[in-house]
């Protein structure tokens, strides 16, 4: 007896579901009506694409799998603006994704891995190491989750950030499908520019986004200064040196013509002070950049704490006066521990779920 591994269809282009369902005798145009039914409809079972012949139907199911997500978790900020969930995949490994409602429209941040490689201090996703890469198909599943429960109040998303857990230049082919897929006709029709990318700075794969053609907003998680500090904060500086990402930042706002945005998350006592914020002017003066500065959410068994707001506003006001473009990012559900990773590390200590 041969075990019966199926095809998931559930991340594949239209043009790749075609060639799938090539074999059981599906013209290539159902390529396109499955692809439909998958991302737009967000259908998630053959039975129910009602274009397709009932035999085809059968068929199609008795050959194929369709992703399925299942939420483990909610946490809803006390202002309703924040809801983060986490989702888990067929082998039970969950990540967490999570919705903002802004004034100018509805974001959702979205995962790339479970864990993360990267080691830096001040992030809870990485305690625990890399468990693996995610696939197109499981980042899209988190976005169309969201997409579904906006769909109940007749609304839908206005933007992706690509921020959370996981250094998504680290899963550079998968995060490369998602943003494709999302993008199509056929899925969200999401322009790239709404979309935002969040990396630690992985020089090669900035350079290789860059080379892409696609307008996606880059982020660069930059949170120090200087070198012995960032190196400090982020291991991975010790390999991209501070002055090596800034002149990939530089080649990616040339190549695409983007502003890149540096995050600088403000630690008390680490680098908030005066000394370091002339040390940042020095390194943006000039450059096609804008800085968001980010309160962090503390880490306190790390004695990773939040300045105080008076610190925070002196900061922002030395970048002000020397005309770098700055803005202090608005505290969206630090009550649920938004920051990346956080849920999920509390869920894997099993303290907290409904
Ligand atoms: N690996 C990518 C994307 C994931 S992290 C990156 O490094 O950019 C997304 C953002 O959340 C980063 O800027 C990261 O530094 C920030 N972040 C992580 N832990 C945080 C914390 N405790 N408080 C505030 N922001 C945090």
């Amino acid at each position: 007896m041969t075990t019966n591994v199926k095809t998931d269809l559930f991340g594949l282009f239209a043009h790749e579901i075609a060639k799938q369902i090539k074999p059981l005798g599906l013209q290539a145009y159902r390529g396109k009506q499955i692809a439909e039914w998958l991302y737009k409809h967000n259908v998630r079972q053959f039975e129910a694409m009602t274009n397709i012949a009932k035999e085809w139907r059968t068929s199609l199911d008795n050959s194929f799998t369709i992703t399925q997500v299942n939420r483990k978790a909610a946490q809803h900020s006390a202002d309703g603006r924040t809801s983060k969930f986490l989702l888990a995949f067929p082998d039970d490994m969950a990540v967490e994704t999570v919705l903002m409602r802004h004034s100018y429209g509805n974001s959702v941040c979205v995962s790339t891995q479970v864990g993360c490689a990267m080691g830096c201090s001040f992030c809870a996703s990485t305690l625990s190491g890399l468990v693996r890469n995610l696939t197109g198909g499981e980042i899209l599943a988190q976005v169309l989750y969201i997409t579904e429960l906006l769909k109940q109040e007749e609304q839908k998303i206005d933007s992706i950030v690509i921020m959370g857990s996981g250094e998504p230049l680290a899963n550079y082919d998968n995060v490369l499908r998602f943003i494709r897929l999302v993008h199509e006709d056929y899925c969200l029709n999401m322009s790239y520019r709404n979309i935002t990318l969040s990396t630690s700075g992985l020089i090669a794969q900035i350079d290789k986004l860059a080379g892409e053609g696609l307008p996606v907003t880059l982020s660069i998680s930059l949170h120090a200064p200087n070198n012995p500090l960032r190196t400090r904060l982020m291991p991975i500086n010790a390999r991209y040196p501070l002055e090596q990402v800034l002149a990939a930042g530089d080649r990616y706002a040339a190549a695409t013509g983007r502003r890149v945005t540096y995050e600088y998350i403000l630690i008390a006592g680490v680098n908030d002070g005066p000394a370091q914020a002339r040390e940042l002017i020095t390194l943006l003066k000039g450059r096609l950049a804008n800085v968001n500065l980010i309160p962090i959410n503390a880490v306190p068994e790390r004695g990773l704490l939040r300045p105080a707001a008076g610190d925070i506003i002196k900061f922002e006001k030395l970048l002000q006066n020397e005309h770098i473009n700055v803005t202090v990012r608005r505290e969206m559900g630090t009550d649920i521990a938004a920051a990346c990773g956080q849920l999920r590390h509390k869920f894997v200590r099993m303290v907290t779920f409904d």
